[in-house]
């Protein structure tokens, strides 16, 4: 059921929706075939194409077209079909899309706003025909998933975040606005293509750059107020914190790959501890990747520790990192330690490779969020099996491609004792006889509630008691897949109706979290 107003907005075409009535009205009768098609036609001609296209990629750019086309009708067909269109609209499939940007969209959407618009940021946000936008999910682009530098196609980033604050939160889609600040990229492939859709020149960056965001956010402000929540999406990891930093107590806004990440493998670690019957600081925590995702995460479990007693030193104590150096140690030879690492660099001798770092430390815990596709080998695996009962496995990395290993993997290595979740989506795995449904580690479970609650309590500020608390709240109520969950709809191929699905699950932790969420920050707020 939708919550958000069904009125027609602007850029809406019913195309044959129109009735005979609106028709004449409007001055179209005859510019349009006779028959008059419902919305529960158009939903049934959806689901028909959607099937048809082979490629996903296809499935994303048709989908696309029916947002630029009809946005309740878009809105509409993803929110009664969930599960089985997130991996389109979002990751893996996204990544792709975001890749062939140029080349698969009529006119992406979103606003650009790019470097030479310094001076006139404002100016260009006035464009923007809506005026009571809530949400901006904004990126600069530069570390698209694990995809790296792709420039203005990251665009599909934010667009695919704020359809997920309409699916699963029922934001109305006019508050809500994807932003890609245009500062120039340093991707050469893309300096090559043709198709590029953004500015031909290398990032600009230092106070030039500095400046652009400031500007940014100024305008932000100043165009729709204090309130208007500023989601930071896909930046590199350079500006990424010292951004968060910056910004944190001024304006409201998190950085979703830091904190909301955090948030989502945080609840998945509490989850399990259910599973295994533990406390957090009872186990030992490895992370392969010491950027965004991880620090974010590893500095959230060490408030988890600290609520359960430990002192802050014990619970760093507990934590380990591997970077594109090797594990991060006191003194390590090669550096490359910044001041976020620091917190969790011991005292020991250094160790360059994560499968001599898994058998030497012997976590219980393994978290992978490096974009190194594969990076839990068949060794690590049976590794962490050979030492835990139940092993927590995290691949966090997106797109599929950078994994840290499959699902399949993950199970199979492990003898099925595992608890396992990833970033995209798997299917489930049969391993002698027995069904294992994975988990998905992503922040999508996290920043849609996140923003509804911010938007609808009001907060100005966001702080990181915040994210515990989403933490906390998705971990109580996250329960162990044990079925695939089911679409709203199922299309009979035959007579080609569409009947409701009496097994659907679709979204039940999406919409419980919802719940547990606004409960808590309105009684906070209040
Ligand atoms: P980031 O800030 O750029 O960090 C990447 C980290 O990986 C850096 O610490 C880097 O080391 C390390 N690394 C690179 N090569 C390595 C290697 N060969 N061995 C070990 N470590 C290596 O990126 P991020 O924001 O953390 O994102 C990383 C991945 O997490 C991406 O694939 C992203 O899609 C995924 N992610 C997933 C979610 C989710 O919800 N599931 C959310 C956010 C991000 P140096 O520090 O030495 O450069
Ligand atoms: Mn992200």
């Amino acid at each position: 059921e939708l919550n958000f107003p069904l009125d027609v907005v602007s850029q809406d075409s019913p195309g044959m929706g129109f009735t005979l009535h609106e028709r004449q009205v409007l001055g179209i009768h005859g510019l349009l075939p006779p028959c008059y098609r419902d919305q529960e036609k158009q939903m049934q001609l959806i689901r028909l194409n959607v099937d048809k296209f082979q490629e996903p990629i296809n499935k994303y750019t048709y989908l696309m077209g029916i947002l630029e086309r009809n946005e309740k009708l878009f809105f509409r067909f993803l929110s009664e079909n969930v599960e089985d269109m997130m991996p389109i609209i979002y990751t893996p499939t996204v990544g792709l899309a975001c890749q062939t940007f140029g080349l698969i969209l009529r006119s992406p959407r979103g606003l650009f706003i790019t470097i030479h618009d310094k001076g006139n940021v404002l100016e260009i946000m006035n464009n923007w025909p809506e005026r009571e936008v809530k949400a901006i999910v904004v990126t600069d682009g530069e570390r698209i998933l694990g995809l790296g530098d792709l420039g203005a196609y990251g665009m599909g980033i934010p667009v695919g975040k704020l359809a997920l604050f309409t699916v699963l939160a029922k934001v109305d889609p006019r508050q809500c606005l994807p932003i890609t600040l245009d500062v120039g990229t340093n991707n050469q492939q893309l300096l090559d293509d043709p198709f590029y859709i953004g500015l031909r020149q290398k990032r600009v960056t230092g106070k030039e750059y500095d400046d652009f965001i400031e500007e940014f956010m100024q305008a932000c402000v100043k165009r729709y107020g204090r309130g208007c929540l500023i989601q930071f999406e896909d930046f590199g990891n350079h500006n990424a914190f010292r951004l968060l930093d910056k910004y944190r107590e001024t304006y409201c806004t998190f950085n979703d790959d830091i904190q909301g990440t955090a948030a989502v493998c945080v609840a998945g670690v509490l989850a399990s501890l259910r599973a295994t019957k533990t406390r957090m600081s009872d186990h030992l925590i490895v992370f392969q990747g010491a950027g965004e995702a991880s620090l974010g995460i590893a500095e959230l479990c060490v408030k988890a520790m600290k609520n359960e007693g430990t002192s802050d030193a014990d619970a760093r104590s507990k934590i380990w990192m591997v970077d594109s150096k090797g594990l991060i140690v006191k003194n390590r030879p090669e550096g490359g330690i910044s001041e976020q690492k620091a917190k969790f660099a011991h005292n020991r001798a250094p160790i360059k490779t994560l499968a001599e770092v898994v058998k030497t430390l012997k976590p219980t815990i393994l978290i992978g969020a490096a974009a190194i596709g594969g990076a839990f080998t068949t060794e690590i695996l049976q590794t962490m099996a050979a030492n835990n009962k139940q092993p927590v496995i995290f691949a966090l990395s997106n797109p599929t491609s950078k994994a840290e290993c499959t699902a399949e993997a993950a199970y199979t290595h492990t003898n099925g004792t595992c608890i396992f979740a990833s970033g995209s989506p798997f299917q489930p795995v049969t391993i002698n006889g027995k069904t294992h449904y994975p988990g998905q580690g992503n922040n999508s479970y996290i920043f849609p509630g996140v923003a509804l609650a911010v938007i609808s309590a009001g907060i100005r500020h966001i702080n990181e008691d915040l994210f515990l608390l989403s933490a906390e709240s998705l971990a109580q109520i996250w329960k162990p897949l044990t079925k695939m969950a089911q679409p709203a709809f199922i299309l009979n191929q035959k007579t080609r109706k569409l009947s409701s699905n009496p097994s659907c699950t679709t979204t039940t932790t999406h919409q419980l979290f919802l719940k547990c969420m606004i409960g808590h920050l309105c009684c906070k707020e209040a």
